[in-house]
């Protein structure tokens, strides 16, 4: 039985793990799917890849407000996603060939299969070809993310449904497909593909699609969305049926009950953690009834020498903090007595849909279920320069923040580059920049669009 100084599973953030730092550790790393994980392959990666294409589609229609007339004549699907692929599969292979084959890399085992526990430190290993191998370490850093949640709809099994993991690659662009679910990846395939000219039907549970984000947000993204493809809120689907030509979805909701016909069904109802898969319990490992494994904020589980990073322990479930997490997990094993934690005080998001959203900090809600002292203002594209040349009616930057101190407390962005003005907030709240410095301690390029953020913070109702 091989024995490892080090065994990582995962090759997410994981993977970047092992630096020459490591060099004289006999080291190994555990990989089921294919190299460099989620973001890399399924994830944020190739799906902004079609998002920007989709967002150059979407301006064709959005040009005639402004006088500029267009005419979207074809889109190539097929050379669009051979074009996100032929980028994303070589870097993947890549990565592989050189923990696999390279001379920095002669300290490092691969090991192509699935990983579960069978004991304390010890793992068995299961290559597709039904060998198995079991690996016992010293140390093990859990980075095995985690994979789409498919509801228990009867016939949803048998429905030759799609996931994220598998839509980006069809051949083909069906006419009518049906999105299970209302949260960011539901949000972002339906606009890559509604832009694309396929008529999208989304269907939620609740009354409202991205139910996390600051209520004034969603709200605003509900209403927009449903002007661009068909939303169905308050559904519920009872059954799934396999048809000739594609699925057939049985709905009820607050006018009874529907059918709805569609090409291709997209399930889109959130992520859980590898931990069930991995067995962590068999290690001595616990976790949360999420299914999280449970961490302090060195990343150190309950057991000594087993880290978890990213998805697999973190609620937050973003490429940003699975990597800032690596990063702890690399100092704390090298420095096991000087340990560094994590900073989970300011996380922000993006959402790639349309429009983009973006958003940090507390919403409002949070702040009044919290009992925090707020106040807030919010400045509409349309109140600004940049905000009349794009003819924006509909976005806007929504702050929170402390009346007494000016702390920022919360940022929520909806309209064009969302992901990119919301940055200056979140260094202004990661280095404790307060709003009345922030507006005025700086000048802001003129009539640029980070204007939205400087009028929000000139105009926020602070105390004298
Ligand atoms: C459609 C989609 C879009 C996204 N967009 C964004 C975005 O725009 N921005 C953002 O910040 N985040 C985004 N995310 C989330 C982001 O991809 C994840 O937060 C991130 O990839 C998590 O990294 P990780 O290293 O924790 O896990 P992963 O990257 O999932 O890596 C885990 C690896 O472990 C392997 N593995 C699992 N179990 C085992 C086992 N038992 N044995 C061996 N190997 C195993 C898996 O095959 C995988 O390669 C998106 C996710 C999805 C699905």
């Amino acid at each position: 039985m091989p024995h490892y100084d080090l065994v990582i599973i995962g090759t997410g953030s994981g993977n970047s793990v092992l630096d020459p730092r490591f060099a004289g550790w006999k080291t190994a790393i555990v990989e089921k799917g294919t190299f460099g994980g989620t973001c890399l392959n399924v994830g944020c990666i190739p799906t902004k890849m079609f998002v920007y294409p989709a967002d150059l589609a979407a301006a064709v229609p959005a040009g005639a407000k402004l006088g500029v007339d267009m005419k979207l004549n074809e889109v190539r699907w097929r050379e669009i996603r051979d074009r996100v692929f032929g980028r994303i599969d070589p870097i993947a292979a890549g990565g592989k060939q050189y923990r696999v084959e390279h001379e920095d890399n002669a300290n490092v085992t691969v090991y192509e299969g699935e990983g579960r526990f069978t004991g304390m430190k010890e793992l068995r290993v299961s290559f597709p070809d039904g060998r198995t191998e079991t690996l016992t370490a010293d140390r093990f850093v859990l980075a095995a993310g985690g994979r789409p949640v498919v509801p228990d709809i009867p016939g949803l099994a048998d429905s030759g449904y799609h996931t994220s993991d598998t839509v980006m690659r069809i051949d083909e662009l069906p006419e009518r497909l049906v999105i299970l679910g209302s949260g960011f990846i539901a949000a972002e395939f339906a606009h890559v593909f509604s832009s694309f000219g396929v008529a999208v039907t989304v269907i939620a549970r609740s009354g409202a699609l991205l139910r996390a984000e600051d209520e004034a947000v969603s709200e605003r993204f509900t209403e927009l969305a449903a002007e661009k493809y068909d939303v169905r809120l308050n559904r519920r689907t009872t059954k799934v049926r396999r048809t000739s030509t594609g699925v057939s979805l049985d709905l009820e909701g607050p006018e009874g009950t529907e059918t709805l016909d569609a090409d291709l069904l997209l399930v889109a109802t959130g992520r859980r953690p590898n931990s069930d898969l991995l067995d962590v319990a068999a290690t001595g490992v616990s976790t949360r009834d999420s299914g999280h494994v449970e961490v302090d904020e060195y990343q150190r589980t309950a057991v000594e020498g087993i880290y978890a990073l990213g998805d697999i322990s973190s609620m937050h479930e973003l490429k940003h903090v699975a990597n800032h997490e690596q990063r702890v997990v690399q100092h704390n094993l090298l420095h096991p007595d000087d340990p560094v934690a994590s900073d989970h005080r300011f996380v922000p998001h993006a959402v790639f849909t349309a429009p983009q959203i973006a958003g940090v900090g507390l919403t409002e809600g949070e702040a009044k279920a919290q009992g925090v002292n707020y106040v807030t203002y919010t400045q509409d594209y349309a109140g600004i320069a940049y905000g009349w040349a794009m003819e924006d009616t509909t976005g806007f930057a929504k702050l929170l923040a402390d009346p007494a101190t000016g702390q920022l407390l919360g940022a929520h962005i909806i309209g064009p580059q969302a992901g990119t003005l919301i940055q200056p907030v979140i260094q202004a709240m990661s280095f404790g920049l307060d709003a009345r410095q922030m507006a005025r301690g700086q000048y802001w390029i003129h009539p640029a669009m980070p204007e939205l953020i400087e009028n929000a913070l000139l105009n926020l109702p602070l105390d004298d």
